[in-house]
């Protein structure tokens, strides 16, 4: 790792000058429990709502556009009473997520240990880079074994079924899912891994930012980014493939596609068609292989 040891002078001077000042204006200005979850919120705002509301309108503002880049057909599309419902539960979720990540705030000002560190300077490149490609991969880790878990006979009707309501998803069923997995598979695989490094806030918000725009991208529906939502909306209509969200432990576990769709040939279950939880899980079972 050692070429990418630049120090935080070599951060692009029209960039880093006025950053540097608006972050220490902030700093004497606030608590770091406030700059803690006033930022958080906003950042969750800013790059949950913003990607939202772009994707969504392209239908509107841009229909021919939108028909030839959306991955499903229009038939399978959700309907206008299933995008405010869907709209009601994420803003639960939000409320919910905000609402913990407060109270979490408050126990730390109580113990005086904070999950992130929130002081005036700027992190170096090397340690963005570092905590951010360290956060990448335990994220991909933590949201593809519990995205597993989930699919359990067991736990997949009870919590994670609402997730898969949407079969051809939009950007905001990227936050449409139970409350528990909300925290489970949604919260708990970004927050965690900044939290193990005690990473630079600054760093735990670009690393949100990015994860916010990627779940809203890859349940946009569309094949914008180099195809970059096919595996999720591939995962949202035909369930049992597809966990994560790089493709790399898909890869490993034999998840990405080829090894379900060769178990569903063997059972004669038609590819495409709309399989459901079920219908693969009694594939599964049989197969036992993985
Ligand atoms: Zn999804
Ligand atoms: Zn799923």
């Amino acid at each position: 790792m050692s070429s990418f040891h630049f120090p935080p002078s070599m951060l692009p001077l029209t960039i880093a000058e006025p950053v540097g000042k608006a972050w220490t204006h902030i700093i004497k200005s606030y608590s770091p429990a406030t700059i803690e979850f006033a930022g958080t919120l906003i950042v969750q705002l800013i790059f949950f709502w913003g990607p939202c509301i772009i994707y969504m309108s392209l239908d509107k503002l841009f229909p021919r556009f939108s028909e030839r880049h959306k991955i499903q057909p229009a038939p399978k599309q959700p309907t206008r009473s299933e995008i405010f419902d869907c709209l009601s539960v994420v803003l639960k979720n939000q409320v919910l997520s905000t609402t913990l990540h407060g109270l979490l705030i408050y126990i730390s000002t109580l113990t005086g240990k904070g999950a992130f560190r929130v002081d005036s300077s700027i992190p170096p490149v090397h340690e963005i880079i570092r905590d951010l490609l360290f956060s990448l991969l335990l994220r991909e880790a933590l949201f593809y074994y519990s995205h597993r878990v989930l699919h359990h006979p067991r736990l997949y009707p009870k919590i994670h079924k609402i997730h898969h309501r949407f079969t051809a998803p939009v950007a905001l069923a990227a936050q449409y899912a139970h409350p528990i997995e909300q925290i489970v598979a949604n919260i708990l695989p970004i927050t965690i891994p900044p939290q193990i490094l005690n990473s630079h806030i600054l760093t735990f918000w670009i690393f949100m930012a990015y994860e916010l725009i990627e779940t809203t991208t890859v349940h946009s529906g569309y094949d914008f980014f180099l195809n970059a939502a096919k595996m999720h909306d591939l995962h949202h209509e035909k369930f049992l493939i597809y966990f994560g969200a790089i493709g790399v432990l898909d890869w490993f576990h034999g998840t990405d596609g080829s090894k379900m769709a060769a178990k569903r040939k063997a059972k004669g279950v038609v590819a495409g068609k709309g399989v459901s939880q079920e219908q693969v899980s009694a594939v599964v079972k049989e197969s036992k292989s993985d």
